[in-house]
């Protein structure tokens, strides 16, 4: 945790939900209850056909929701995409940007990624960007030196604590049940924020909110959470179900 920076735990539900997960969507929000708002942001970034839809149903709740990705346009012959505009029509506010999926599936740079996040600025999204490295990047001892690349080149300039998120997210560490240690995970996250005090200057890098990612559950959230610069989490598997989700969002009703 960062002092004085208020946590995010957002949700990427990935390619999965259908209508029958607005069930799921509308227990989470029912149970961030008053407590738990007074403490964190809550997200959930469903599919995009389910964006409108859960933004409707959480209204008054607080609940918030958000895109998994975004074209850099704002409209266009691009079939298929989505632009940062189009998440906010939907009721979103915030949308994640360079995801490692989204860098191997389709084959995005951090150029990509950079255009992507001015994109969600220009809508007034949130862009949560995404950094982290491989299992043979790790192996090879080039942790630091891929993710702060990626965040140098991922990050445009003038961006700040009010239109920035990061999230890093070990790639290996991504579905497979596998965490990083407290301590290496408190290093990469010290090495991200002296790096935004540079990008994004000094003030402002000291409260963008910096999340951790990866096979996080009701299990490790505590142990992962109160690592120093690890402002909330990035969740995917497990918050599809709210039992799960809000099991992880229970480590800050402490
Ligand atoms: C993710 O893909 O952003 C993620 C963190 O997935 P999981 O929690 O399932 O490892």
């Amino acid at each position: 945790m960062t002092p004085g920076v208020r946590p995010l735990v957002a949700g990427n539900w990935k390619m999965n939900g259908m209508r029958g997960s607005l069930h799921e969507a509308s227990a989470i929000a029912g149970q961030y209850d008053w407590s738990l708002r007074r403490a964190i942001d809550l997200l959930i970034c469903p599919p995009a056909t389910l964006i409108a839809p859960i933004s409707r149903q959480s209204i008054g709740s607080g609940l918030l929701t958000g895109g998994q990705d975004c074209h850099a346009a704002a409209s266009g012959a691009h079939t298929g995409d989505l632009s940062a505009e189009m998440i906010a029509d939907a009721g979103g506010s915030f949308v994640i940007v360079g995801h490692s999926e989204r860098r191997a599936d389709h084959k995005e740079t951090d150029a990509m990624v950079r255009a992507k996040a001015e994109a969600a600025r220009r809508a007034r999204l949130v862009a949560i960007v995404c950094v982290g490295e491989t299992q043979a990047e790790r192996e090879a001892g080039k942790t630091l030196a891929v993710v702060r690349k990626q965040l140098k080149g991922s990050i445009p300039e003038g961006m700040n604590a009010a239109t920035l998120v990061v999230a890093y997210e070990p790639v290996w560490a991504i579905g497979s049940g596998l965490t990083p240690t407290a301590a290496d995970v408190a290093e990469v996250h010290a090495a991200i924020r002296a790096d935004l005090k540079k990008l994004v200057g000094k003030e402002e890098g000291a409260k963008v909110r910096i999340l951790y990612g990866g096979s996080v559950k009701p299990s490790n959230a505590a142990e992962l959470m109160a690592v120093e610069n690890v402002d909330g989490a990035l969740v995917g598997g497990a918050s599809l179900k709210a039992a799960d989700f809000m099991g992880i969002v229970a480590v800050y009703r402490k």
